[in-house]
Protein backbone atom coordinates (compact mmCIF):
# COMPACT_ATOMS: atom_id res chain seq x y z
CA UNK A 1 0.00 0.00 0.00
CA UNK A 2 3.13 2.44 1.18
CA UNK A 3 4.72 2.53 -2.39
CA UNK A 4 0.96 2.94 -4.32
CA UNK A 5 -0.41 6.15 -6.14
CA UNK A 6 -3.61 5.33 -3.90
CA UNK A 7 -4.91 8.33 -1.97
CA UNK A 8 -5.25 8.67 1.13
CA UNK A 9 -9.19 9.71 1.28
CA UNK A 10 -9.46 6.82 -1.40
CA UNK A 11 -8.22 4.07 1.26
CA UNK A 12 -10.55 2.24 3.94
CA UNK A 13 -10.26 4.14 7.34
CA UNK A 14 -9.30 -0.08 8.71
CA UNK A 15 -6.50 0.07 6.59
CA UNK A 16 -5.18 2.86 7.66
CA UNK A 17 -5.84 2.29 11.59
CA UNK A 18 -3.74 -1.50 10.69
CA UNK A 19 -1.52 0.71 9.18
CA UNK A 20 -0.48 3.24 12.15
CA UNK A 21 -1.04 0.62 14.49
CA UNK A 22 2.17 -1.13 12.52
CA UNK A 23 4.11 1.76 12.04
CA UNK A 24 3.72 2.45 16.41
CA UNK A 25 4.45 -1.41 16.61
CA UNK A 26 7.49 -0.42 15.05
CA UNK A 27 8.60 2.40 16.34
CA UNK A 28 9.61 0.52 19.84
CA UNK A 29 11.88 -2.38 17.47
CA UNK A 30 15.33 -2.34 17.29
CA UNK A 31 17.02 -1.67 14.44
CA UNK A 32 18.49 -4.57 12.59
CA UNK A 33 20.35 -5.19 9.51
CA UNK A 34 20.31 -8.84 8.36
CA UNK A 35 21.79 -10.63 5.20
CA UNK A 36 20.37 -14.26 4.66
CA UNK A 37 22.98 -16.36 3.18
CA UNK A 38 22.58 -20.09 1.59
CA UNK A 39 22.17 -22.29 -1.06
CA UNK A 40 19.00 -21.67 -3.80
CA UNK A 41 16.20 -23.71 -2.14
CA UNK A 42 17.40 -23.46 1.62
CA UNK A 43 14.51 -21.58 2.37
CA UNK A 44 15.72 -17.58 2.92
CA UNK A 45 12.25 -16.59 1.13
CA UNK A 46 10.08 -18.84 3.16
CA UNK A 47 11.73 -17.47 6.14
CA UNK A 48 11.70 -13.81 5.09
CA UNK A 49 8.29 -12.89 5.46
CA UNK A 50 8.75 -13.71 9.47
CA UNK A 51 11.66 -11.87 10.16
CA UNK A 52 10.20 -8.73 8.24
CA UNK A 53 7.06 -8.37 10.13
CA UNK A 54 8.64 -9.47 13.61
CA UNK A 55 11.38 -6.79 13.44
CA UNK A 56 9.62 -3.91 10.54
CA UNK A 57 12.69 -4.26 7.87
CA UNK A 58 12.42 -4.78 4.18
CA UNK A 59 13.10 -7.15 2.16
CA UNK A 60 15.74 -7.20 -0.48
CA UNK A 61 16.00 -10.36 -2.89
CA UNK A 62 18.36 -9.78 -5.38
CA UNK A 63 16.93 -12.15 -7.45
CA UNK A 64 13.61 -11.12 -7.32
CA UNK A 65 14.68 -7.46 -8.60
CA UNK A 66 16.19 -9.09 -11.49
CA UNK A 67 13.80 -11.30 -12.44
CA UNK A 68 11.36 -8.44 -12.40
CA UNK A 69 13.86 -6.38 -14.25
CA UNK A 70 13.85 -9.57 -16.98
CA UNK A 71 9.99 -9.72 -17.38
CA UNK A 72 10.15 -5.83 -18.03
CA UNK A 73 12.89 -5.83 -20.67
CA UNK A 74 14.19 -3.09 -18.53
CA UNK A 75 18.02 -2.45 -20.03
CA UNK A 76 19.29 -4.06 -16.70
CA UNK A 77 17.18 -7.17 -17.03
CA UNK A 78 18.39 -7.16 -20.76
CA UNK A 79 22.39 -7.53 -19.26
CA UNK A 80 20.93 -10.11 -16.56
CA UNK A 81 18.99 -12.71 -18.53
CA UNK A 82 21.40 -14.80 -19.71
CA UNK A 83 23.60 -15.49 -16.68
CA UNK A 84 20.40 -15.99 -14.73
CA UNK A 85 19.00 -18.44 -17.69
CA UNK A 86 22.26 -20.39 -16.90
CA UNK A 87 22.45 -20.76 -13.12
CA UNK A 88 25.11 -18.22 -12.91
CA UNK A 89 25.83 -14.96 -11.32
CA UNK A 90 25.42 -11.80 -13.01
CA UNK A 91 28.14 -9.16 -12.98
CA UNK A 92 28.87 -7.61 -8.97
CA UNK A 93 28.54 -4.23 -10.38
CA UNK A 94 24.98 -4.99 -11.76
CA UNK A 95 23.68 -6.45 -8.13
CA UNK A 96 25.41 -3.59 -6.29
CA UNK A 97 24.32 -0.90 -8.10
CA UNK A 98 20.31 -2.41 -7.93
CA UNK A 99 20.84 -3.16 -3.78
CA UNK A 100 22.53 0.78 -3.42
CA UNK A 101 19.23 2.26 -5.01
CA UNK A 102 16.88 -0.37 -2.91
CA UNK A 103 17.99 0.11 0.38
CA UNK A 104 17.00 3.71 0.06
CA UNK A 105 13.33 2.29 0.21
CA UNK A 106 11.37 4.11 3.34
CA UNK A 107 10.38 0.86 4.38
CA UNK A 108 14.24 -0.09 4.48
CA UNK A 109 14.25 2.94 7.72
CA UNK A 110 14.10 0.49 10.30
CA UNK A 111 16.61 -2.01 8.38
CA UNK A 112 16.75 -4.51 6.09
CA UNK A 113 16.46 -8.38 5.29
CA UNK A 114 19.24 -8.77 2.25
CA UNK A 115 18.68 -11.85 0.79
CA UNK A 116 20.43 -13.30 -2.13
CA UNK A 117 23.02 -10.79 -1.39
CA UNK A 118 25.96 -10.54 -1.09
CA UNK A 119 27.06 -13.36 -3.26
CA UNK A 120 30.72 -13.02 -3.76
CA UNK A 121 33.59 -11.32 -1.24
CA UNK A 122 33.79 -8.58 -4.07
CA UNK A 123 30.40 -7.64 -3.22
CA UNK A 124 30.33 -7.70 0.29
CA UNK A 125 33.47 -5.67 0.52
CA UNK A 126 31.33 -3.01 -1.76
CA UNK A 127 28.27 -3.73 0.96
CA UNK A 128 30.40 -2.56 3.82
CA UNK A 129 31.56 0.35 2.44
CA UNK A 130 27.81 1.57 1.25
CA UNK A 131 27.29 0.79 4.54
CA UNK A 132 30.34 2.85 6.11
CA UNK A 133 28.62 5.72 4.34
CA UNK A 134 26.05 5.66 5.90
CA UNK A 135 27.01 5.54 9.40
CA UNK A 136 25.67 1.42 10.02
CA UNK A 137 26.69 -2.15 9.45
CA UNK A 138 25.39 -5.93 9.18
CA UNK A 139 24.32 -7.03 12.36
CA UNK A 140 23.72 -10.12 12.01
CA UNK A 141 24.24 -13.22 8.92
CA UNK A 142 21.96 -16.39 8.91
CA UNK A 143 23.93 -18.95 7.70
CA UNK A 144 20.72 -21.59 6.18
CA UNK A 145 23.04 -24.74 6.12
CA UNK A 146 21.85 -27.58 4.64
CA UNK A 147 23.29 -30.47 2.44
CA UNK A 148 23.12 -30.39 -1.83
CA UNK A 149 21.32 -33.31 -1.81
CA UNK A 150 18.03 -31.87 -0.02
CA UNK A 151 17.68 -29.42 -2.68
CA UNK A 152 16.99 -30.88 -5.68
CA UNK A 153 13.42 -31.63 -4.15
CA UNK A 154 12.75 -28.42 -2.51
CA UNK A 155 14.02 -26.73 -6.13
CA UNK A 156 11.70 -28.81 -8.30
CA UNK A 157 8.32 -28.96 -6.29
CA UNK A 158 8.34 -24.80 -4.97
CA UNK A 159 5.79 -22.76 -6.56
CA UNK A 160 5.66 -18.86 -6.41
CA UNK A 161 3.12 -15.76 -6.56
CA UNK A 162 4.93 -13.50 -8.35
CA UNK A 163 3.45 -10.15 -7.27
CA UNK A 164 4.00 -10.70 -3.38
CA UNK A 165 6.79 -13.49 -3.32
CA UNK A 166 4.95 -16.03 -1.51
CA UNK A 167 6.31 -19.55 -1.83
CA UNK A 168 4.58 -22.54 -1.98
CA UNK A 169 6.05 -26.39 -2.38
CA UNK A 170 3.94 -28.98 -3.82
CA UNK A 171 4.97 -31.44 -0.83
CA UNK A 172 6.39 -29.39 2.30
CA UNK A 173 3.74 -26.23 1.92
CA UNK A 174 1.27 -27.03 -0.36
CA UNK A 175 -1.42 -24.36 -1.34
CA UNK A 176 -5.41 -24.10 -0.19
CA UNK A 177 -6.13 -25.21 -3.69
CA UNK A 178 -3.60 -26.24 -6.21
CA UNK A 179 -1.72 -24.27 -8.19
CA UNK A 180 -3.77 -20.77 -6.85
CA UNK A 181 -2.40 -18.33 -4.26
CA UNK A 182 -3.78 -18.83 -0.70
CA UNK A 183 -4.62 -15.16 -0.24
CA UNK A 184 -5.31 -13.68 -3.68
CA UNK A 185 -6.41 -16.93 -5.80
CA UNK A 186 -4.15 -15.51 -8.37
CA UNK A 187 -2.05 -18.21 -10.43
CA UNK A 188 1.34 -19.72 -9.19
CA UNK A 189 3.97 -19.98 -11.38
CA UNK A 190 7.40 -21.96 -11.42
CA UNK A 191 10.36 -20.57 -11.61
CA UNK A 192 12.64 -21.11 -15.30
CA UNK A 193 15.56 -21.82 -13.53
CA UNK A 194 14.14 -24.05 -11.16
CA UNK A 195 15.19 -26.91 -13.28
CA UNK A 196 17.88 -29.93 -11.85
CA UNK A 197 20.23 -29.42 -14.83
CA UNK A 198 20.15 -25.28 -13.81
CA UNK A 199 20.60 -26.07 -9.90
CA UNK A 200 23.63 -27.82 -10.37
CA UNK A 201 25.45 -24.54 -12.53
CA UNK A 202 23.62 -22.57 -9.58
CA UNK A 203 25.03 -25.01 -6.64
CA UNK A 204 28.40 -24.48 -8.43
CA UNK A 205 28.28 -20.86 -8.68
CA UNK A 206 27.04 -21.59 -4.62
CA UNK A 207 30.24 -23.50 -3.50
CA UNK A 208 32.57 -21.63 -5.35
CA UNK A 209 31.68 -18.10 -4.61
CA UNK A 210 29.57 -17.85 -2.39
CA UNK A 211 30.94 -20.01 0.76
CA UNK A 212 34.08 -17.75 0.86
CA UNK A 213 31.09 -15.04 1.60
CA UNK A 214 30.38 -17.03 4.58
CA UNK A 215 33.80 -17.27 5.67
CA UNK A 216 34.19 -13.53 5.53
CA UNK A 217 31.57 -12.97 7.76
CA UNK A 218 32.65 -15.80 10.31
CA UNK A 219 35.63 -14.01 10.61
CA UNK A 220 34.03 -10.80 11.42
CA UNK A 221 31.87 -12.71 14.16
CA UNK A 222 28.84 -12.02 13.26
CA UNK A 223 27.65 -15.25 11.48
CA UNK A 224 25.25 -17.30 13.35
CA UNK A 225 24.20 -21.31 11.73
CA UNK A 226 20.87 -22.37 11.24
CA UNK A 227 19.85 -25.95 10.46
CA UNK A 228 18.00 -25.74 7.42
CA UNK A 229 17.10 -28.79 6.51
CA UNK A 230 14.71 -28.89 9.57
CA UNK A 231 10.83 -28.40 9.29
CA UNK A 232 9.60 -24.69 8.09
CA UNK A 233 8.45 -24.00 11.61
CA UNK A 234 11.58 -25.47 13.38
CA UNK A 235 13.79 -23.11 11.62
CA UNK A 236 11.64 -20.06 12.46
CA UNK A 237 12.10 -20.47 15.86
CA UNK A 238 15.89 -20.81 15.25
CA UNK A 239 15.71 -18.22 13.34
CA UNK A 240 13.93 -16.24 15.93
CA UNK A 241 16.65 -17.57 19.00
CA UNK A 242 19.45 -15.74 16.87
CA UNK A 243 17.61 -12.54 16.53
CA UNK A 244 16.85 -12.19 20.11
CA UNK A 245 20.04 -12.94 21.52
P1 LIG B 1 15.36 -19.92 -1.12
O1 LIG B 1 14.68 -18.59 -0.97
O2 LIG B 1 16.47 -20.10 -0.15
O3 LIG B 1 15.80 -20.20 -2.53
P2 LIG B 1 12.71 -20.98 -0.55
O4 LIG B 1 12.39 -20.31 0.74
O5 LIG B 1 12.03 -20.45 -1.78
O6 LIG B 1 14.30 -21.05 -0.77
O7 LIG B 1 12.38 -22.54 -0.39
C1 LIG B 1 12.50 -23.44 -1.48
C2 LIG B 1 11.32 -24.41 -1.48
O8 LIG B 1 11.42 -25.26 -0.34
C3 LIG B 1 9.96 -23.72 -1.41
O9 LIG B 1 9.05 -24.43 -2.24
C4 LIG B 1 9.56 -23.83 0.07
O10 LIG B 1 8.15 -23.94 0.22
C5 LIG B 1 10.27 -25.10 0.51
N1 LIG B 1 10.84 -24.99 1.87
C6 LIG B 1 11.37 -23.90 2.46
N2 LIG B 1 11.80 -24.19 3.71
C7 LIG B 1 11.57 -25.51 3.89
C8 LIG B 1 11.81 -26.42 4.98
N3 LIG B 1 12.39 -25.99 6.11
N4 LIG B 1 11.44 -27.71 4.82
C9 LIG B 1 10.85 -28.12 3.65
N5 LIG B 1 10.60 -27.31 2.61
C10 LIG B 1 10.94 -26.02 2.70
P1 LIG C 1 17.83 -16.29 -6.55
O1 LIG C 1 16.42 -15.80 -6.75
O2 LIG C 1 18.47 -15.70 -5.34
O3 LIG C 1 17.93 -17.79 -6.62
O4 LIG C 1 18.67 -15.71 -7.79
C1 LIG C 1 18.34 -16.07 -9.12
C2 LIG C 1 19.47 -15.67 -10.06
O5 LIG C 1 19.66 -14.26 -10.04
C3 LIG C 1 20.85 -16.25 -9.69
O6 LIG C 1 21.04 -17.57 -10.18
C4 LIG C 1 21.79 -15.24 -10.36
O7 LIG C 1 21.86 -15.44 -11.75
C5 LIG C 1 21.05 -13.91 -10.14
N1 LIG C 1 21.43 -13.26 -8.86
C6 LIG C 1 20.63 -13.03 -7.79
N2 LIG C 1 21.31 -12.39 -6.82
C7 LIG C 1 22.57 -12.22 -7.29
C8 LIG C 1 23.75 -11.66 -6.74
N3 LIG C 1 23.77 -11.12 -5.51
N4 LIG C 1 24.88 -11.67 -7.49
C9 LIG C 1 24.88 -12.17 -8.74
N5 LIG C 1 23.81 -12.75 -9.31
C10 LIG C 1 22.65 -12.77 -8.60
Amino acid sequence: MADSAVALEDVASVDIMTELLRRFKCSSKPDKRLILIGPPGSGKGTQSPMIKDDYCLCHLATGDMLRAAVAAKTPLGIKAKEAMDKGELVSDDLVVGIIDEAMKKTSCQKGFILDGFPRTVVQAQKLDEMLEKQGTKIDKVLNFAIDDSILEERITGRWIHPSSGRTYHTKFAPPKVPGLDDVTGEPLIQRRDDTPAVLKSRLEAFHRQTEPVIHYYGSKGILANLPAEKPPKEVTSEVQKVLSS
